[in-house]
């Protein structure tokens, strides 16, 4: 599909992703909770077309859909989150949030929206498009364990030999997109340590075992696992966030509690980390005379896009957008995405679609009450995905230049 038709198609779909999302909006849903949100888009599916299959996950809130297209070609999946924050909405627009305290403050109602006109696109194109595609409209991207591990259970990634996703950035303007290959967002692990003491008498510390003082001695220890243990070429954070113990000066605490998030962006640096807290654990705790319970909690993985699908989805961008709109994404980012577990699944590549009103500088931060997401975004990512399923196959042949 050439330019021209594919934002045709696109602009077709202007005022009806743009009411979507704004239905969405004003109707947020928290994770796992995406009840009506789910109904909402299994009926818009029905409208165009589409048998969706409801109710996935223990939530029953996942959802996906599939189109088979008129002529051969890969399976491509394509994923929106639907799920909303705690957050109250400071802003006075007139489809602000309807319920108090919930909030689409990370632009999930746009993803929906996008890949809902995506999909109506694509019913009204159907001659024109090859393979197969799954739409996944994802539950509880933003609570761990997240959505994704319902929806592969589910087997929504049977037979997918590429996935594609994309989240707001409100730095990147209307009409911007950024892809990059690697390891773009870190895994989000965390653990709580229980250093088991001997309570007593503050004048007398000599009988007891003093879980104030060794849980001291562990956050200093703990802490530098990252700058002794860990290549300084390496990005990792530990950061013990509490550190709970005793009840009055002149007692001894028998227990303290210290709790943890660990971030890294290299799959094996994440599986070292718990090896490396549990030797620091152990050690300190034994040379005190002290015992440890440490409970480590794994969350999302590191989100690794693949290198050629990264060039692929650059490319499908570079198509359709205007010259000098689609970056390189120089850095990773240190918050979490479960698009990540469907990477480690298929090859695929999730990437950045600017949601900022061009020309303004305040933008409001994702995830508060003040975050904007600019509408006029919508018919950009709709456009990227017809170009990035309609000319997969070409724009993969076109390798050597990589993202
Ligand atoms: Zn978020
Ligand atoms: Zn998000």
């Amino acid at each position: 599909m050439d330019r021209e038709q594919i934002w045709r198609l696109a602009e077709e779909q202007r005022a009806y992703t743009i009411a979507a999302r704004r239905h969405i909006h004003r109707n947020p849903e928290l994770s796992f909770q995406e009840h009506e949100t789910a109904a909402f888009i299994a009926e818009r599916l029905r409208e165009m077309g589409y048998e969706p299959r409801t109710g996935i996950g223990a939530s029953g809130t996942g959802i996906t859909a599939e189109l088979a297209g008129g002529r051969p070609g890969p399976t491509i999946a394509l994923r929106a989150d639907i799920d909303a924050l705690p957050v109250e909405e400071t802003s006075d627009l007139e489809y602000r949030s309807a319920r108090p305290g919930v909030m689409h403050a990370c632009g999930h109602d746009g993803h929906t929206a996008m890949l809902l006109g995506t999909a109506r696109a694509m019913a009204t194109a159907r001659a024109l498009i090859p393979g197969r595609v799954v739409f996944l409209f994802q539950h509880a991207e933003e609570m761990v364990p997240g959505g994704a591990l319902d929806l592969i259970a589910a087997g929504a990634l049977d037979g997918v030999d590429a996935v594609f996703g994309l989240h707001q950035s409100a730095q990147l303007d209307v009409g911007q997109m950024s892809f990059g290959p690697g390891p773009r967002q870190a895994s989000t692990d965390g653990f709580s340590l229980t250093v088991l003491g001997r309570g007593g008498h503050g004048a007398m510390p000599d009988t007891t075992v003093d879980a104030v003082q060794i849980g001291a001695q562990l956050v200093t220890a703990l802490h530098q696992i990252v700058s002794r243990r860990v290549s300084p070429l390496e990005p990792a954070v530990i950061t013990i966030g509490t550190f709970h113990a005793g009840t009055k000066e002149n007692i001894v605490a028998h227990e303290a509690t210290l709790t943890a998030t660990v971030r890294t962006l290299d799959p094996a640096l994440r599986d070292r980390i718990p090896l490396e807290v549990e030797a620091v654990a152990r050690g300190v705790t034994s040379a005190w005379g002290a015992d440890y319970k440490l409970d480590y909690r794994r969350g999302y993985p590191v989100l690794v896009n693949d290198a050629e699908m990264a060039g692929v989805a650059r490319r499908a961008a570079e198509a359709v957008l205007e010259l000098g709109a689609v970056f390189t994404q120089s850095r990773p980012i240190m918050p979490a995405e479960d698009f990540a577990y469907y990477l480690q699944q298929v090859p695929g590549c999730f990437g950045s679609i600017g949601v900022g009103t061009p020309g303004t500088t305040q933008r409001g931060a994702g995830h508060s009450g003040a975050f904007l997401l600019d509408d006029a975004a919508l018919p950009t990512g709709v456009a990227y995905y017809l170009s990035l399923v309609t000319n997969f196959e070409a724009l993969r042949a076109r390798t050597g230049d990589s993202a």
